[in-house]
């Protein structure tokens, strides 16, 4: 049977790159290069998953998320706001200063030069600026000044005393288009003669144009309970898609994130043929994967727009869910997710409203421990030093070569 795009009707073959269900980016790893073109599924992933997957880029990196094909670590986060400056933080790193930071400040007679650095050659390289930036221009100068008075080299942890704030924005116009991208193409692998029928093309052309289709996809619940950001209090993590339906009812899908984002997609508004329903999902933290699994029975119909929808979403909802854990259930207990439970930081988010922006706020455990265990250098480097004659040794080299610089 010729394949093509669910989105454009491009003819699909070999050449034709998979398209992942569930965002690579966050584990997802149902993958097939029988349902989009390359075309859209490089626009769409710009321009829809895109958004999706660098909101959820906090997430990932606190639980160590590796991309699903190939088990990429998550990117540093950059510039993450501490009441002491911005900090890098690479996954399972301690953070580190966004920036290197001197100041010259004058000290009686003397000036005072601090520098807050990344590794013992920055702030060599920092000290040697501040000697210049002192006015101090010859090397006999620089070293008898230094001698006189030896630098004082600390681990300084300063910023992680304070909390780190992340903030964890989930509810935008293509966050949504993202999720009714993931029940589609997952109805596009369960359902291959369909999902090219009229009655999808509400959705379709809502994830193609984005046009604002609020009765498309819905929060489940209007309250979600707060978002935990560590594995202890997450619980499991599997992402999930499910989709099903019931003729006269119509075409559902839940897409839960993470084991806990949890999004209702209404893909048409009725379905004429058998009950069909089925399940996928992948445990991002260690990577296995359910692969499709048919629910039987059926999940009950979400019935018509006359009821609200948390009304029949709440039933729903909940059957097809434990359907969902109930199979998947032997997956999840691996001793890699036992371990990442354990290892786990605590950080919490502390509010959470539907659809709007969340605030995230680690708590002061994660910052203390960061603090306790933060040190940029290690002991025996701060050994080393405090032989101060070798670390004057090195702002005197530094100098040195301003000082070439400067010819
Ligand atoms: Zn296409």
């Amino acid at each position: 049977m010729q394949r093509t795009c669910i989105f454009c009707s491009a003819q699909l073959d070999d050449s034709t790159s998979p398209e992942h269900v569930i965002l690579n980016a966050i584990g997802g790893r149902l993958a097939s290069n029988m349902i989009v073109c390359s075309r859209c599924n490089n626009q769409l992933g710009h321009d829809v998953d895109g958004p999706l997957a660098s909101a959820l880029e906090p997430i990932r990196h606190f639980l160590s998320i590796k991309s699903g094909d190939r088990r990429k670590p998550p990117p540093t986060l950059r510039a993450v706001e501490t009441e002491h400056g911005k900090v890098d933080v690479a996954p399972g790193k301690y953070p580190l200063l966004s920036k290197a930071n001197l100041e010259t400040q004058p000290h009686g007679e003397l000036t005072k030069i601090t520098a807050s650095a990344r590794s013992l050659e920055e702030a060599a390289k920092l000290a040697a600026h501040g000697l210049r930036k002192a006015g101090i221009t010859s090397r006999e100068d620089a070293k008898q000044r230094l001698e006189a008075r030896p630098p004082t080299i600390t681990g300084e942890r300063q910023p992680f005393r304070q909390q780190v704030n992340v903030s964890l924005a989930i509810g935008g116009g293509a966050h949504f288009r993202s999720i009714a991208k993931t029940a589609f193409e997952f109805l596009a692998i369960v359902r291959p003669g369909d999902a090219h029928a009229e009655r999808f093309d509400v959705t379709r052309s809502y994830i193609v144009s984005g046009e604002p289709n609020p009765r498309c996809v819905r929060w489940a619940l209007d309250l979600q309970p707060p978002m935990p950001f560590s594995l202890k209090a997450l619980g499991r993590t599997p992402h999930s898609v499910v989709v099903w339906s019931r003729a006269a009812a119509p075409v559902a899908g839940i897409v839960t994130l993470f084991g806990h984002l949890r999004f209702v997609v209404r893909l048409a508004e009725v379905w004429d043929c058998e009950p069909f329903g089925f399940a996928h999902a992948v445990d991002p933290i260690s990577g296995s994967s359910l692969g499709v699994v048919a629910l039987n029975p059926v999940p009950p119909p979400l019935l018509s727009e006359t009821l609200a929808w948390r009304q029949v979403d709440l039933v729903a909802l909940r059957l097809a869910y434990e359907q969902l854990l109930a199979a998947c259930a032997d997956e999840y207990e691996t001793q890699a997710t036992r371990k990442m439970v354990d290892d786990a930081t605590a950080p919490v988010f502390s509010s959470w409203t539907m659809g709007q922006k969340i605030d995230g706020r680690m708590v002061d455990d994660l910052a203390q421990s960061l603090a306790r265990e933060y040190v940029g250098w290690t002991d025996g480097d701060i050994g080393e030093l405090q032989n101060r004659d070798t670390f004057i040794d090195i702002i005197l080299r530094e100098f040195d070569k301003l000082s070439e610089g400067k010819h």
